[in-house]
């Protein structure tokens, strides 16, 4: 038992540099009142580390993660670095060094924000290493080839142990919450990939008899988020249709502002980072809605809470749940996209 945790604080790029350090604000500021002691370590990483360290993930970055409890990433702009020796996009190396092959996306509808019903509370874990952004360990390259010029094949992997150690991540959620399982897959057409995981999500189901279990195929899913989204707990599926959802439960509930996320693996060390990008477009103007980061980051505290056994997190926890309510219920105290007036800044004293 310890009261004391160390977290690394990397910005990303845009409005990574004005979210993480809002969310980092929010954490101090429970934490003082809870008495959690967080030593913060600010770590190089994204275009600013490509002009001061040579590389937008500089090696003593990555070393320095390693001792940690936790960190927070901020959204990486990646697909707009410049085409330079060191500008690389970190989250294949952070998937591999850490193997935070599970990513926790909660959506929920709080009243007032243009939600499209007020009682949605669902999650959605999305497998984070396999389909069809397998890790490097096990494909080569990116998992697309070119056999020829003209003909393109991307390469989807399922394995069994994959499978079974993020069904059961969903499991435990589930019972914690109101134990209700859906698996989403297409294993009508990906019958060796989807059936896999599938056979692999009822198999580790059967150590969780109090969790009732369905399935949904992914297309219809899409359909039924829109329809009945009051109707579902938590949701496992593989990698891209877990991206593609989430993004879509987002929107069900006010946005991209509004979908917070937390990566874990089955070692000691948990990463939150926001399901949304870095929105080049409006970094830089006090416009970006910093609830998704600073959720992801009570995420972190209240995992590391729960893991390590350390009520002071929890506590924290509880404070910065009630801070988001408060914020989120005054439109003085939120931002535009979610029908508010206040500037990021403004959102988070
Ligand atoms: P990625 O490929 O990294 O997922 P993306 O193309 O999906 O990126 P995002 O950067 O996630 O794009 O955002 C798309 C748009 O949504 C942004 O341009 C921005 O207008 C809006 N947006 C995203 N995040 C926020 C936020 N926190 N607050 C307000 N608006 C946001
Ligand atoms: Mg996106």
């Amino acid at each position: 038992m310890s009261s004391h945790l160390t977290l690394g604080v990397l910005n990303g790029d845009d409005i990574g540099h004005e979210i993480v350090p809002a969310t980092v604000e929010v954490i101090k500021a429970a934490c003082a009142r809870t008495g959690l002691n967080i030593d913060w370590r600010p770590l190089p990483i994204g275009r600013i580390a490509l002009d001061s360290h040579g590389s937008t993930f500089p090696e003593g970055t990555i070393e320095a993660l390693r001792g940690m409890d936790g960190f927070i990433l901020g959204p990486i702009g990646h697909q707009a670095y410049p085409k330079v020796p060191g500008a690389i996009n970190p989250h294949p190396i952070l998937r591999k060094q850490f193997d935070l092959f599970a990513n926790i996306r909660p959506t929920r509808s709080y009243p007032g924000l243009g939600a499209l019903r007020d009682d949605i509370d669902l999650i959605i874990v999305r497998e984070n290493n396999e389909g069809f952004q397998p890790d490097r360990n096990v494909v080569a390259g990116s998992g697309e080839f070119r056999p020829t010029e003209d003909v393109t094949v991307s390469v989807r992997v399922i394995t069994r142990a994959g499978s079974a150690r993020v069904a059961r991540a969903a499991l435990s959620l589930a019972r914690q919450r109101r134990r209700k399982l859906t698996l989403v897959h297409k294993d009508t057409v990906f019958k060796l990939g989807c059936g896999m995981f599938v056979e692999e999500c009822y198999n580790a189901a059967k150590d969780f008899p109090d969790v009732e279990v369905n399935e949904v195929i992914v297309d219809t899913m899409a359909m039924r988020l829109i329809r009945e989204p009051q109707n579902f707990d938590v949701i496992v599926t593989t990698n891209m249709f877990g991206d593609i959802l989430s993004d879509e439960a987002a929107g069900l509930v006010g946005g991209l502002g509004m979908a917070p996320g937390l990566c874990i693996g089955e070692g000691n060390i948990a990463m939150a980072q926001a399901t949304h990008g870095s929105a080049p477009d409006i970094a830089g103007k006090d416009m970006a809605n910093p609830f998704a980061m600073i959720e992801s980051g009570r995420m972190l505290v209240d995992w590391l809470g729960h893991n390590r056994q350390i009520p002071e997190a929890i506590a924290a926890s509880g404070l910065i749940s009630n801070a988001i309510t408060r914020m989120l219920a005054d439109p003085a105290k939120r931002t535009k996209d979610i029908r508010g007036s206040a500037g990021t800044k403004a959102a988070t004293v």
